[in-house]
């Protein structure tokens, strides 16, 4: 180890870093995944899905750092204050950086947002905004012919739904919890680099690379299930940690190919191009063209503000 001031304990690395060589930790264990689940090729041209958040702008410095060539993508999902200033660090980072960022803005490019559209529609926000921002990244990968889609999903986040997946053995779930989905049926490969990386140390690393970083979580998610099971996951760390590592990988090397499905382009239903925007779909008009007209079909607060004049007229 190195006589350089330790700046953060890994307890399950049982070691204490100075910055320069945690950040090489951090690039070394993303390249780890990179490789051995063989996400990337070189020369590979990717697209990441940027939130503005701690994980999404750390995995886009670390493929920049590792020498991809790495385009981000937002959408803004009309979440109030929370959207506006994910969008400003987003914008700021790839500036400063010199990055190319493409907005998109559900509002704006389709018509409704996440609080009034998932309402409209009558699904829950998170179900509503998951939809979106799969079909919108899918989209952009094909529009701009990049090889992959990269998320900064950590190690947090694939134990947390692993856990829940696993307590209600959701097993088609199950069969896609790979941190490296091909690309198939005419969607892009979808890749996860930070599977090594737990929230703790994204968030340290980007204090260390000076990257500024919306800190709030969505306040839609509040309540949401997935963030009791990484309290849960949390608390059995405190007394053995790596349990968290040892519960996804473990899953990773011995159990996730007893639930893989086959994901050839000749399996599943066949697949034809939505009869709106042309994505593959199974269904004749697409999971989004569906959401999108229903949560389009009725604007709540103006529907209700004509409803009240008319009443006060008559
Ligand atoms: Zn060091
Ligand atoms: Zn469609």
């Amino acid at each position: 180890m190195c006589r350089g001031p330790a700046v953060i304990d890994v307890r399950r690395h049982n070691a204490n870093f100075c910055a320069e060589h945690f950040v090489r930790l951090c690039r070394d264990q993303t390249r780890k995944s990179i490789d051995q689940f063989a996400m990337l090729d070189p020369g590979d041209r990717v697209l990441v899905a940027v939130s503005g958040g701690k994980d999404s702008l750390a995995v886009w410095d670390i493929l920049t750092e590792l020498g991809f060539e790495a385009d981000g993508f937002y959408i803004g999902l009309g979440i109030g204050e929370y959207s506006d200033e994910s969008r400003r660090y987003a914008e700021r980072f790839a500036e400063s950086r010199g990055l190319s960022l493409e907005v998109d803005d559900l509002l704006r490019d389709h018509g409704f947002d996440v609080p009034n559209g998932s309402r409209a529609a009558k699904r829950a926000p998170c179900s509503a905004c998951g939809l979106s921002k799969r079909h919108l990244f899918d989209d952009a990968a094909r529009r701009g012919g990049y090889d992959a889609i990269v998320t900064g999903h950590n190690l947090d986040d694939e134990a947390a739904v692993l856990m829940g997946n696993t307590l209600h053995w959701q097993v088609d779930y199950l069969g896609r919890q790979m941190p490296h989905l091909p690309a198939a049926n005419g969607f892009p490969k979808k890749v996860k680099p930070l599977v090594r990386l737990t929230e703790r140390d994204t968030a340290a690393y980007c204090l260390l690379r000076g990257i500024d970083y919306l800190v709030d979580e969505c306040p839609m998610a509040a309540g949401n299930k997935h963030l009791s099971y990484k309290a849960a996951l949390n608390d059995i760390e405190v007394d053995s940690p790596g349990a968290k590592h040892a519960f996804y990988f473990g899953f990773l090397d011995r159990a996730a190919e007893r639930f893989a499905v086959p994901t050839t382009d000749e399996s599943g239903p066949p697949v034809t191009p939505c009869e709106r925007c042309q994505a593959p779909s199974s269904n004749g008009v697409c999971a989004f063209c569906r959401l999108t007209e229903r949560a389009t079909a009725a604007v709540p607060i103006e529907m209700g503000r004509t409803r009240r004049r008319a009443k006060v007229a008559s």
